[in-house]
């Protein structure tokens, strides 16, 4: 068994990891919405690692190699299955990396290899099954290769492939992370209850369970009060930054404000047209401090992340992290600052700007 930093770093306190690099990459308009292939780590390796170090400077502890749809299946519906490999191998480079290159004085990040959801795990259908197990094990083989000292296992929404990816993982000896993704009628899709499937993922070893991706704070929190409840195991806790409601659990059907003249072209605001349900950052900050108090000790922030918020969510739980220097100081503002040298004549107009 190898050394679990992950865990001795849980039980000290809040352990920050960014995710949400596929909606930040298409916003820098380096990949195609929808379809989504990090095509990235080997198209334009600079991008990739120069956001890896941005969220590093914004908080986060651990450096997530960007594979999350770098799989054989993804790549064979775009037609380059040629490039899985040196796709992982590429991203789990980068990743590393970055990981061992943190200020100095300061130990090095938690470089993790990461598998997801594969969207054929199919229920009783075993050879679906066994194609699936067979892709988690290629892409695992090559994270530990890279060097990876945790695995993330994420945006599960099927229970049982989520126990596939984590006995895949648990292979490896190293610290596990696995979080499941419930989509709109709030339980796996097959059929278990999202509280039972993190219960049963401690029982099979996993180091952390919780929740990534699809829910915003407002829906994704009522579950991590019953998770944590549930489970004596670290629980992980990465929202989308998205306005979910109880009518709208996840943000695929989320329907756009009814003030929109142009709504998106392919009829949903997902992915594409999201942006009015944007969450600000004192929402991701009261989040993350409100999951903290619970006891939930693994933070961070899924897809619509940005650094920004990341940072938040790091000072949210009492960190000072480097990106800190640079937080708001609206005192400063030249209508809205308190600072004495703001002219009366400006700070008297700021409520008919
Ligand atoms: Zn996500």
């Amino acid at each position: 068994m190898k050394k679990n930093n992950l865990k001795k770093k849980l039980d000290k306190g809040p352990v920050i990891c960014a995710e949400g690099f596929l909606f930040e990459i298409e916003r820098r308009g380096y990949m195609s919405s929808g379809e989504f292939v990090p095509m990235v780590s080997l198209d334009h390796p600079e991008v990739l690692e120069n956001l890896h170090r941005e969220f590093q400077h914004a908080g986060s502890d651990i450096v997530e190699a960007f594979t999350y749809n770098g799989h054989r299946e993804k790549m064979r519906v775009i037609g380059k299955e040629e490039l899985l490999e040196p796709l992982n191998r590429a991203a789990l480079k980068i990743a590393k990396k970055v990981a061992n290159d943190t200020s100095k004085g300061s130990n090095p990040n938690l470089m993790a290899g990461n598998i997801s959801n594969s969207n054929i795990w199919k229920h009783n259908d075993k050879n679906a099954q066994k194609e699936v197990e067979g892709m988690f094990s290629e892409m695992i083989g090559w994270a530990v290769e890279e060097g990876a000292d945790m695995l993330i296992g994420e945006t599960f929404y099927y229970a049982e492939e989520a126990f596939r990816a984590l006995e895949v993982m648990k292979k490896t000896g190293l610290p596990t992370v696995l979080t499941i993704s419930p989509m709109g009628e709030n339980k796996m899709r097959d059929g278990k209850s999202v509280v039972d499937t993190c219960k049963e993922l401690e029982q099979r070893g996993a180091d952390v369970v919780g929740l990534n991706c699809f829910r915003g704070p407002a829906t994704m929190f009522p579950y991590l009060k019953e998770i944590r409840k549930a489970v004596k195991c670290h629980v992980g806790a990465l929202p989308i930054p998205y306005r979910t409601n109880k009518d709208y659990p996840t943000f695929f059907n989320l329907p756009d404000r009814n003030d929109c003249e142009c709504p998106s072209p392919h009829g949903r605001t997902f992915p594409t047209a999201l942006d009015p349900h944007f969450c600000n950052r004192y929402e991701i900050s009261k989040f993350s401090k409100d999951s903290y108090a619970l006891g939930i000790n693994y933070l961070g922030v899924c897809c619509g992340a940005n650094p920004m918020l990341i940072r938040e969510v790091a000072e949210s739980v009492g960190l000072k992290v480097p990106a800190s220097k640079y937080r708001e100081k609206m005192e400063n503002h030249f209508m809205y600052g308190k600072n004495k040298r703001i002219p009366k004549h400006m700070t008297d107009y700021g409520d008919k700007a």
